[in-house]
Order: structure tokens, then sequence, then C-alpha cells
């Protein structure tokens, strides 16, 4: 879209710890050209935003394909392990068609909710029996069609996933079944791989490693210099559970972290995703290389994997980005009170993390971790994402200007996202989706997988 547009926002968040009033945002392509506040009235021309117009948010932690287990994960119950084999049922299933229609519903989903880029951890890289497609990275382009199609941007987080887990001596333990569809064989070939996908308009490429779990120590520096070389933002899974801890210890007598800090993997470029199971000396080593740190509340409990010391990683020098990860729900707010919500139970002290601070973790320093530097802030030069939030609806009426930020991360959620511009272009409006028929293309990609998977 090109063209400049002008948007006259009730209340903004330009960074400060209260919202400003009357603020004109000027949008021209996909960027904010000027800022204005104190602008009593919507001049002439100016689209009206009633409500708190923040920056969009970035969804820094996502596998789209999980969103097929909401509810049904929650009736089967069991453990993260068990979880994980109904996850592997869904992957067994999927092809490049199927999964197009189910990213490109839980995108729209999170494009409803205000999120305006995603970071994908992809790991499904290849056809049944670990064949790959005719084109080597045909499922990730498709991850890349499917946020286009939903108006937002995405980062594919290309993930080396070699092994079932830590074997004796710390000799990967070969992929069973399923996962020969997230295997490359090694390093080398997951390298030879990703280096077939390109940046493009509204899409970059990053690097992750699976986990300790799925990638052995001679490996891990490999993937780690694959995205420092290339300037590639570097994410893992780390210490979601304590049993990963226990085997990593047992194999390399470190700590994921410290496995992951040996490699080379630990950079301002790195995002280690959960860090619920930390030591001291984890957190150090993350908060001393100004790593990010990505939780996923709404997950960490669904799985009951623990409560990771966000404060903790903040005073070492970390910082802190969020994710909806499985998508058991699809709200950034949510997840953003969770942190501040968990620790108040956990400490019993409250106000660890205020409301500001929570909505920079759930926009620029979220879309700093997936590679977009230049967005979630509304500023001038910025990415022209803006997302507006009711303050007249149910959950959120009675704030005002000196409360709109905690009425919108204590109080409010998707029901209450009115707008959303993406990179310029309104993809939300009145609370719809322009383009997806959000909840019948949710329903019918979802129905299409579980019918396959009985
Ligand atoms: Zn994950």
């Amino acid at each position: 879209m090109s063209g400049a547009t002008s948007y006259w926002c009730e209340l903004a968040w330009l960074g400060g710890e209260r919202a400003t009033s009357g603020v004109v945002v000027e949008v021209e392509g996909d960027r904010i050209a000027a800022v204005e506040s104190g602008v009593a009235a919507p001049p002439a021309g100016a689209e009206r935003l009633d409500g708190l117009t923040l920056p969009g948010f970035a969804n820094a932690h996502s596998h789209a394909f999980h969103r097929a287990l909401r509810s049904r994960t929650q009736a089967a119950l069991g453990s993260f392990w068990s979880w994980r084999e109904q996850m592997y049922g869904v992957a067994a299933v999927l092809d490049p068609d199927s999964y197009r229609r189910l990213a490109r519903a839980t995108y729209a989903e999170m494009a409803l909710a205000g999120i305006t880029a995603v970071g994908e951890f992809h790991y499904l890289h290849h056809g049944p029996g670990g064949r790959p497609y005719e084109s080597p990275n045909e499922m990730g382009e498709v991850l890349i069609d499917a946020a286009a199609d939903a108006g937002i941007r995405i980062t594919l987080l290309d993930a080396c996933y070699l092994h079932a887990g830590i074997g004796p001596g710390g000799a990967g333990r070969p992929p069973d079944e399923v996962q020969t569809r997230f295997s490359d064989g090694d390093a080398g070939a997951w390298a030879e791989r990703a280096d077939g996908l390109e940046d493009r308009s509204g899409a970059r490429v990053g690097a992750a490693i699976h986990s300790v779990r799925a990638v052995d120590r001679e490996s891990i520096p490999l993937v780690a210099a694959w995205a420092r070389e290339r300037g590639r933002p570097l994410h893992a899974h780390v210490s979601e559970q304590p049993a990963e801890n226990e085997e990593c210890l047992a194999a390399y007598g470190l700590t994921p972290t410290q496995l992951l800090a040996e490699g080379g993997a630990l950079t301002d470029s790195f995002t280690a995703v959960h860090a619920t199971h930390l030591t001291r000396d984890d957190i150090g080593l993350l908060g001393g290389a100004r790593c990010c740190c990505c939780f996923c509340p709404t997950t960490e409990r669904d799985l009951a994997d623990g409560i990771g010391p966000a404060r903790e990683l903040l005073d070492a020098g970390a910082s802190l980005a969020l994710g909806s990860d499985s998508h058991a729900i699809i709200d950034p707010m949510e997840e953003a009170r969770a942190v501040e919500l968990n620790e108040r139970l956990a400490s019993g002290e409250r106000g660890r993390h205020g409301a500001a601070a929570l909505l920079s973790a759930a926009t620029v320093d979220g879309h700093a971790a997936i590679g977009w530097p230049e967005a979630g802030r509304i500023e001038v030069g910025g990415m022209a994402d803006l997302a507006t939030i009711r303050l007249d609806g149910v959950r959120t009426a009675g704030a005002d200007a000196a409360t709109a930020l905690e009425a919108a991360v204590f109080a409010a959620g998707p029901g209450d996202v009115d707008r959303v511009i993406s990179a310029g272009r309104e993809i939300v409006r009145d609370g719809r989706h322009a383009e997806v028929d959000t909840a019948r293309e949710l329903s019918e990609s979802i129905a299409a997988v579980q019918g396959t998977a009985g």
C-alpha cells in the first residue's frame, strides 16, 4: 500500500510510563512518517482511533501447527511428554496444503489479537519418513505465504533438529519416525537447506537450535556460527523441563545454558525460549551476553513447566520477549500480565514488572528478538504497526489516560482489539480480519488435520 494516511489516536503509548493523549500518527508506505502529540481533536482527513493505540505486538515464539491441539490437549492432560505425543500425531499428518491453511488461520487469529509479527520456530521440514520435498524448503515457504495471507510479518526461525534425545556419552539418539520429518541428518545439511531461504518483504530468516536434546555438543557451534556469520537471530528452547537439565548434566557435566555458551550461541542476537529452570550461573551467562529470554507463560502453565526467573534475568542484563508457543490461547496481553502475576504468587510481592515494562516485552523487545529492530515503537521511521485497544468495552470501561496501560495489560483481551495496522496496511477493523474468515478457517483447517490424525 502506498500513499500517506493520517491517524488520530485518542490515547497512544509512546514508550513512557503513561499513555499520551491526542496523538497524530502519519503513515507513509510501511513506515511512520510523523508523530505529533497534544492534538485535541482529529485533524481534517485523519482516521480516528478511539481507545489506546499500541505498537503492534510481537509473538516471539510460535509453532503454528500446535493450534490444532487447543482444547484436545487440555482434555487429555497427562504430562509435557504425553502432550508431545499428541503434538507428534498432528505433525505426522500435515502436508504443505493443510499446513498452509492451518497457519493462515492461526496467523489471522494472531492479527485479531494485535500481533503484527511472529517468530515461527519451524522444524517440520520434510515429508513423511523424512523424505525431502522437491523444493526442500517447501514447508517453510508455506509458512511465509500464510503470514502474508494474514497480513503479519514473519521471521522463519529455521530449526536444526537432529536427535530424539541425548544418548550415552552425548551421542544423539536417532530420531523416531515422526522426528525424521524434522531432521536434516547433520548440521551441515541443515545449513545447506537453510541457505536456500531468503529474506523478502514482510519475511526474514533466522536460525534455531531446537534444544540440547535435539542438537548435540558438536553441532551447536555450527548452527551458532551460521547465524552469527549471516547476522541472523538465533533461538533455542532452553531448560523448559527439569528432565532436560538432568540429561544434559549427566551427559556433559554442563547445564543446557552452559552447553550453549560453550558452543558460542550466547550473543545479543540469541533468544532463550522458556528459560524456566535456570541456575544462578545460567542467569549470569544469559544476562552477561545480553541475550533475550522469551517467556511463554500460558503454555508454560498449561504444560506444568514452572515459572522462570524473569526479574532475575532482567536484573542480570537480559531482555524479555513473549510468545504464545503452543497456542493454548493467543493473547499477548495475557502473556504479559502472567509474567507479573506468576511472580506475585511465587514471591509474595507485587510490582516486580510494571505495565509499561510488560508492554515493552510484548512489543519493542519482542520485535528485536525476532530480527525487526525497526518495529515495536510508535516513532518516526518505525514500522507502521498499530494495535488499538477499546477502552469502552466491559473489560476496560472506566480506564482513563492515567490507567490505560494497566487496563490494557491487566484487563484487556483479544476481544478488545478493535483496529490493527500492520506495516501500514489495515488488517483488522471493528475486531474483524480484513481478508480471513478466521473462525471458519480455523475450524475447517483443524477438522481436516484432526480428521486425518484420527
Ligand atoms: Zn516452543
